[in-house]
């Protein structure tokens, strides 16, 4: 399958093959011809998959045919949790409507008014959008709604768990009636389905497979454990298993320290990435993991942020990460370009509301294993979906 064979025209081909793709992803040759063909579509698609691109081409392609006929308003809408996604998404459309007169913009808010506000009497076709600033700019009659051909809606769950649903709903209601929507989520929870069945109709459905989230080609699970006995089960699974290598991640880097040390009591030889280590340490630690001198490397999450691997065979979760999104992002290390990997994280019972989180933001419980010898004296019980606890509302608010 090619892009030129989706239906794409020249300027939007040009530039496909400026950014560089060969060839769609899965969820692009799946979902452009449904756009293009002007269908509601709900789809559960990760980050990851070129999930942006699936919809923005085909959006750009139906916009192409002329601009934004009057100030203060656009033909397309696309909605996202946060600021970084907006600006991240309006790069994409710069990027692939760099050959077309097509012009967009991120809005959001905690900046000033007025440079949104000029821009949309200077006249834009695409406003990717944060649904509190939108809601609020349109209070102040500073955008209509009355030119929207498309409204996406991106991200969906984390917009749900930002408690955004009341702009949401708003800007719903205030587009035109045969305006075509787009739901993209990472998972189809039931509060999901709730705002997908209020603001499509009729939409076709399309799933990157169940464990989407989880890419299929990535071996997931969780061992549930002790906490006093994960330092031995994490050297139990080293030497068990034929990783050629793995990163390890941990909380705190007092902790990857100690945990390096009790390795290599155990015969582990490892090495330990943190933000104690001065910046040069650092730099050869990753060069030498990369190069595949380093077998094992304990991380702590905030310093691995900033760690380019990809590839890796296995990523190990000592200890489970927060919040659940961040769970997503370390996995992804691992199974990328449909090469097998494994993601092994470790619970123990003090763990069971982080666990919860990470398995309603998948959509699906992670299978369970016990080890022999490893059992724990304390249970792990079994979580339930689509819990979001009320602090982290409030905190990501
Ligand atoms: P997304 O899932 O939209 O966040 O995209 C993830 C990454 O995949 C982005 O860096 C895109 O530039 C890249 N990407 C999107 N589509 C393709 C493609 N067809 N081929 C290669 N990379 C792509």
């Amino acid at each position: 399958m090619s892009f030129s064979k989706l239906g794409l025209s020249q300027p939007l081909l040009d530039a496909i093959n400026k950014v560089g793709y060969q060839k769609p992803t899965t969820i692009q040759a799946k979902a452009i011809p449904i756009v293009l063909k002007g269908s509601n579509l709900i789809a559960a698609a990760q980050t990851g998959t070129g999930k942006t691109a699936s919809f923005v081409l085909p959006i750009l392609e139906r916009l192409s045919t002329g601009n934004t006929e009057r100030k203060k308003r656009a033909r397309a809408i696309i909605l996202t949790p946060t600021r970084e996604l907006a600006l991240q998404v309006n790069q994409s459309i710069e990027a692939y409507a760099q050959f077309t007169s097509i012009k967009s913009m991120a809005m959001f808010g905690g900046v000033d008014y007025a440079p949104q506000k000029q821009a949309l009497i200077d006249g834009v076709d695409i406003v990717i959008a944060t649904p509190g600033r939108l809601i609020d700019l349109y209070g102040q009659r500073a955008i209509h709604f009355d030119e929207v051909e498309t409204l996406v809606l991106d991200e969906a769950d984390k917009m749900l768990d930002m408690g955004f649903i009341e702009a949401i709903n708003k800007i719903i209601a205030r587009v035109p009636e045969d305006a075509q929507s787009l739901l993209f989520s990472a998972t189809l929870s039931n509060p999901v389905r709730d705002l997908a069945k209020s603001a499509l109709d009729n939409p076709e459905e399309i799933s990157i497979t169940k464990h989407s989230a989880s890419k299929s080609n990535i071996k997931q699970w969780i061992i549930t454990v002790d906490k006093d006995m994960k330092s031995s089960l994490l050297s139990h699974l080293l030497q068990q298993n034929q990783w050629k290598q793995a990163l390890i991640f941990i909380e705190t880097k007092h902790g990857a320290a100690k945990l390096v040390s009790q390795l290599e009591k155990r015969g582990i030889a490892a090495e330990a990435f943190h933000s104690g280590r001065n910046q040069k340490v650092r730099q050869q630690l990753i060069e030498s993991f990369k190069a595949g001198e380093i077998q094992f490397l304990v991380a702590t999450g905030v310093a691995a942020r900033g760690i380019d691997i990809e590839n890796l065979p296995a990523v190990i979760n000592y200890d489970l990460p927060y919040p659940a999104d961040e769970y997503v992002h370390r996995i992804g290390r691992t199974g990328r370009a449909d090469a097998a990997g494994e993601a092994v994280s470790l619970v123990s019972k003090d763990n069971f509301k982080n666990l919860c989180m990470i398995e309603s933001r998948l959509g699906h419980l992670l299978e369970r294993v016990e080890i022999e010898g490893f059992v724990p004296r304390k249970p792990v019980p079994i979580s339930i979906l689509n819990y979001v606890p009320k602090h982290r509302r409030e905190e990501e608010r």
